[in-house]
């Protein structure tokens, strides 16, 4: 099968790796090559980081107004709704998530284009009311600098959209690093800022692995900004390159999401939003609902429901439309989802489905839908993610019992809780440690909501109303306005 080739854009250009190295990205349905991408090194990084800071210093990207930046980025959203179905079609490939799925995700991506181009022209600084009447005093928000957006596979367009969008907004420059494993629809996103006007330079993309090309560019000291949506190890080292100048930092972590039923939930709703949360996907989601906390009175029945539906999953090629779960996105992604549940059947964690690979046509890396029930919140399979259609059931008989599981995690990325009792939801909303709640819903994202982290799920927020405040620095502006001379220079004004 003839590769089809891509390369990555550095100051508008479109260029191979310096050292002519390349790497390919394999198709997660037939585990088969599909395409050939460059292999950045420092040198190539270098290139586009400079080119970055250039942009970043230029006239032309400077002098532009906040709202001839809006424009741009409505305009980009415009070109991604032209081109969806291209985009919805490469992802698919790339990272073997489901084609529905990836039409949803990139029919709904240019709100995040148009909502952000809204906010380019409203990041209004104030009037400070001093205490001190001979000075006046105002603050501006100004762009940070060379902004790096390190990307993980699982929805690299989603992922990069929410970065890209108010990074740009604020006027700052880009250099985005994709997954060694879904970079196509990275470059493709690239080449249609271009098209929609953003000036050579603002927006680049490298194309390379973790240690040599996304370390490369998280050290790089002219980086003064690191958007990282990733796994909490590959994070400590994004943290640890970032003390070299002090870059700014977001972190979009992982996560081991408690997905608390209650007896008087609408157990239809209940179960569609459990296999939302965790069967969707096929898992390989932060947001996963991976631990089902279920009260005692209905825990049975919901199980027996549950595993009726999750059997009726149609496991298929991603690109098929009827197809309800496809592939684990990479075989190493594979591997530990098999490691993860051979550890929780060794320590004792009843196994209700699945726990072995799908048996579907070809070599894909599919799985099928597993469930565990455990008796202990503190088993690895109730603690740690998997990243794959795995999900722990655990019983529990009263709301400060299903409280306390739901906080006794490392993470806080998102909860689902499911009640018909308002004042329970409320109270759970307000408990549950998490930076996302979703009562009787789930997985449900919109340009207007932030998302992100409490522990450690990471830190920072993305989407929503002050995410262009995220890349921007305060500026604090003070004018004298006495007309007497400058006062006693030994004592502070
Ligand atoms: P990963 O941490 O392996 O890789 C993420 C990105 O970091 C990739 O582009 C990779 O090449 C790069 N990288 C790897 N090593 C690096 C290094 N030393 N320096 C700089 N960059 C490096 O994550 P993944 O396997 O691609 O994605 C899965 C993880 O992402 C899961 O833990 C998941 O929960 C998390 N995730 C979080 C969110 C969220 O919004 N909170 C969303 C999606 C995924």
């Amino acid at each position: 099968m003839t590769l089809v080739r891509f390369q990555m854009c550095i100051d508008g250009q479109w260029r191979d790796a310096q050292s002519g190295k390349t790497f390919d990205s394999l198709n997660p349905a037939t585990a088969q090559a599909w395409a050939q991408l460059p292999d950045a090194d420092e040198a190539d990084v270098e290139l586009a980081v400079q080119a970055a800071q250039r942009a970043f210093d230029s006239k032309e990207w400077r002098s532009i107004t906040a709202t001839a930046r809006g424009k741009l980025l409505r305009r980009l959203g415009d070109l991604i709704a032209e081109n969806k179905e291209h985009l919805a079609q490469l992802e698919s490939r790339d990272n073997g998530k489901l084609i529905r799925e990836t039409r949803g995700q990139v029919g709904y991506l240019p709100e995040f284009f148009h909502y952000t181009a809204g906010l380019a022209d409203k990041l209004e600084g104030g009037t400070l009311p001093l205490d001190k009447p001979d000075l006046f005093a105002y603050t501006v928000h100004e762009p940070i600098g060379v902004v790096a957006g390190i990307i993980p596979w699982n929805s690299p367009l989603y992922l990069t959209a929410i970065k890209l969008a108010p990074a740009l907004a604020a006027g700052n420059t880009i250099v985005l690093k994709p997954s060694e494993h879904a970079s196509a629809t990275i470059l493709e996103l690239a080449r249609l800022a271009h098209e929609a006007g953003f000036p050579p330079g603002v927006v680049n993309v490298v194309t390379g692995y973790g240690p040599s090309t996304g370390a490369a560019l998280t050290r790089h000291p002219l980086v003064r900004k690191i958007a990282f949506t990733g796994g909490a190890a590959t994070a400590r080292h994004v943290v640890r390159s970032s003390a070299e100048n002090f870059a700014k930092l977001s972190l979009e972590l992982g996560g081991k999401s408690p997905n608390i039923i209650f007896a008087d939930a609408d157990l239809d709703s209940a179960i569609n939003g459990a296999v939302a949360g965790i069967y969707a996907a096929s898992g390989q989601s932060c947001v996963a609902g991976s631990r089902l906390l279920v009260q005692d009175e209905i825990f049975d029945d919901f199980v027996e429901r549950l595993i009726a539906r999750a059997k009726r999953i149609r496991i298929g090629s991603p690109q098929d439309d009827a197809s309800e779960m496809g592939p684990m996105a990479t075989a190493q992604q594979l591997a530990v989802v098999e490691g993860l549940v051979a550890a929780a059947k060794a320590e004792g964690a009843k196994l209700h489905m699945g726990g072995k690979r799908a048996e579907v046509e070809g070599d894909g890396w599919f799985y099928e839908p597993t469930l565990f029930e455990c008796d202990s919140n503190s088993m690895t399979i109730m603690q740690e993610e998997v990243f794959g259609p795995v999900a722990a059931v655990i019983r529990f008989k009263t709301e400060e019992e299903a409280l306390a599981m739901a906080n006794d995690s490392q993470f806080g990325l998102a909860a689902g809780i499911w009640t018909r009792d308002l004042g329970r939801a409320h109270r759970l909303a307000r408990d549950v440690r998490s930076g996302i709640i979703w009562v009787n819903t789930y997985r449900a994202v919109s340009a207007m909501a932030p998302i992100g982290g409490f522990k450690n799920s990471g830190y920072g927020r993305e989407s929503g109303i002050d995410s262009v405040l995220a890349y921007t620095e305060l500026k604090t502006v003070w004018i004298n306005l006495s007309t007497a001379p400058m006062p006693d220079p030994f004592v502070m004004r």
